[in-house]
């Protein structure tokens, strides 16, 4: 699909599925999707704009099943405007039940949005052979009148307008459960998840990916020196990547070290995809042998020339599985140092899968090749890698984040809620739209929808950082915002340094300096059957509870209940059963024993300011 529909067809997908079978729709309330509905009638009632028409008919060919007096036929420039009074800013969506008549069904033709004169949407219209409830998408508008006009410069018409329905958009709510997929994670990565969560919806969290390998003279201060020269602060995540340690060349170039030093030392948030190498020359490697890394490649197989076969990693007694195992075992290793140290590390593996997919007219292929034998292949290689990671080799430090992109597919590549914590989003100038500051809030409100709201959103990889403005106007609260390292962050084109150095200075935006003093120890509670390993880390036996700080009454979540019972229970109220586990998850203060200070600080885990 090409671009506008595609960012539009969500809209239309939950349109058309209370649409009926061929014939006459069933009446569809336009403002089904819209949160307070600021203006909503018949498009005929609309002031009608020059080159617009009321009709019934056009030509001879009718159009039964219109509303009221007949419609708006947009056939030549023109279409509606309405006027609409926001009583305070917000973003607003805009609906039509309309019909697009022009060549065969699929077909689509360009309209345009303007709100007092200035373009806010571009809409690739479909003609789906009847009357629908087209959602034309959501902008930002401050509060006051404004007028809104459908039509006008840069619409092909040809479009039918039977009624009208604009008003404030329903917004995701983020009621995302603040413990982590893996029920066995450690508590410092349980603290780390509580924490995002409680900042997810209010402020975004600066990020930043270091260079890898030797890049900068092996300077990989380069990025941090650059913003902190540019803005005064640092980024609170610091992206790695974990390529270097592989089978076939790796060498240790300190991004363990590095990762442990920024969580434990810095206190700041470590995230790392993967650029897993596999050698060009697959048919004649042997288990074992070094491969010069220019012999090597992370994409996809019809790009590298690799007889690798992706599909064959899910046998087992394969050279691809016994080539992955190795890949997983020496990732393993790294990660054990991190969980060892008391450092989580929200862990990106297997990335931007589904890749240029569909993008070059149906012929595009994965970017690497772990996405290039297609979405069920992949979401197995997911499992395998989760599974492998937590089960067989004890890792509970991670935070699970996959890359979904914003096609109607995308899902199809998504493994599944149990196996996920963060979904992410790599958006990049022209891949396929140029962003700008914008917020890319169609992608963000798709990606939100895709799980039901269950789960955060982030911007994994970036070059142009969004306008915290924008990000904050449209809602799109993005979880954290992580540039790619070099020129993506530094080429003025996409980072101008004022821009920068608003984002960095945003109330809106955490900086290193402002993650909480005690991110990884809130939460940090040691059961009594759990045991200190002589590294310092605290290691939780396989039947401990799995603990949620702040869930008193254990239902897997952390919400206002917990605070009404931890409130009544320090009142003794004697009624009350607090489980052992409950009372462990009410333990919040660093102290032992329960009082004001731990509800004090629930409240404030639920208020996001702790
Ligand atoms: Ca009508």
């Amino acid at each position: 699909m090409k671009r506008n529909n595609r960012k539009l067809a969500a809209c239309l997908t939950a349109a058309l599925l209370t649409a009926g079978a061929a014939g006459v729709m069933p009446a569809v309330p336009v403002s089904a999707e819209i949160k307070t509905a600021l203006y909503e009638g018949e498009a005929e009632s609309c002031t009608v704009t020059a080159g617009g028409a009321v009709a019934t008919k056009v030509y001879n060919d009718e159009y039964p099943g219109y509303s009221g007096e007949g419609f708006v036929w947009a056939g030549n420039s023109g279409g509606v405007s309405f006027e609409v009074e926001l009583s305070e800013e917000g973003m607003c969506e805009l609906r039509s039940r309309c019909r697009m008549y022009l060549g065969s069904t699929g077909d689509t033709r360009t309209q345009t949005v303007f709100a007092d004169g200035e373009q806010v949407l571009s809409a690739d219209v479909p003609n789906m052979g009847d009357w629908y409830d087209f959602c034309f998408g959501s902008f930002y508008l401050p509060a006051g009148k404004h007028t809104i006009e459908i039509g006008g410069a840069g619409s092909y018409y040809f479009v039918l307008y039977d009624t009208v329905a604009f008003g404030y958009k329903k917004m995701p709510e983020h009621k995302i459960a603040a413990a982590p997929c893996d029920k066995k994670a450690t508590p410092e990565t349980k603290a780390l998840m509580q924490y995002l969560t409680s900042v997810y919806g209010r402020q975004i969290l600066s990020g930043q990916q270091e260079i890898y390998g030797s890049g900068h003279d092996g300077n990989y201060e380069y990025e941090f020196d650059y913003i902190k020269d540019a803005t005064g602060k640092l980024p609170a995540i610091r992206g790695f990547d974990l390529m270097n340690y592989n089978p076939l060349y790796g060498w240790d170039d300190n991004t363990t070290e590095r990762v442990i030093d920024w969580v434990t030392e810095k206190n700041g948030i470590a995230t790392a995809s993967c650029h897993w190498n596999i050698p060009k020359d697959f048919e004649n490697y042997t288990l074992g042998d070094t491969v010069d890394w220019q012999q090597c490649s992370y994409k996809d197989c019809a790009t590298s020339g690799s007889t690798f076969n992706t599909a064959n990693v899910l046998k087992k007694d394969t050279k691809e599985r016994a080539l992955f195992d190795e890949m997983v075992r020496m990732a393993a290793e790294q990660i054990q140092r991190m969980q060892d140290a008391g450092a989580p590390l929200i862990f990106r593996p297997l990335h931007e899968a589904q890749g240029n997919y569909g993008r070059y007219d149906g012929g595009g292929s994965a970017w690497f090749w772990w996405g290039d034998r297609g979405p069920e292949v992949y979401k197995e290689l997911w499992k395998l890698l989760y599974t492998e990671l937590t089960e067989t080799y004890g890792l509970h430090n991670l935070l699970w984040e996959i890359n979904i992109y914003e096609l109607e597919n995308s899902m199809e590549w998504y493994p599944g809620d149990e196996y996920v914590d963060i979904i992410a989003y790599d958006k990049y100038e022209g891949s396929p739209t140029h962003w700008g500051k914008s917020s890319a809030a169609s992608v963000y409100f798709k990606l939100v929808g895709d799980t039901d709201d269950t789960k955060m959103v982030s911007i994994a990889e970036c070059d142009s950082i969004p306008a915290i403005g924008n990000m904050k106007n449209d809602g799109a609260w993005w979880l954290y915002v992580c540039p790619w390292f070099d020129t993506y962050l530094t080429d003025a084109q996409y980072n101008p340094k004022d821009s920068l150095r608003e984002f960095y200075t945003s109330d809106y935006v955490v900086t290193l300096d402002e993650l909480p003093a005690d991110l990884y120890q809130n939460g940090q509670i040691i059961p009594a059957d759990t045991t200190v390993s002589a590294g310092g880390s605290t290691a939780q036996s396989s039947d401990a509870p799995a603990l949620l700080p702040g869930d008193v009454d254990t239902n897997g979540a952390v919400q206002i209940a917990d605070a009404v019972l931890l409130a009544r229970y320090l009142a003794e109220d004697k009624g009350l059963n607090v489980t052992a586990e409950g009372k462990l998850n009410a333990e919040l203060d660093g102290t032992e024993g329960l009082n004001a200070d731990d509800l004090s600080c629930l409240l404030r885990m639920l208020a996001g300011t702790l």
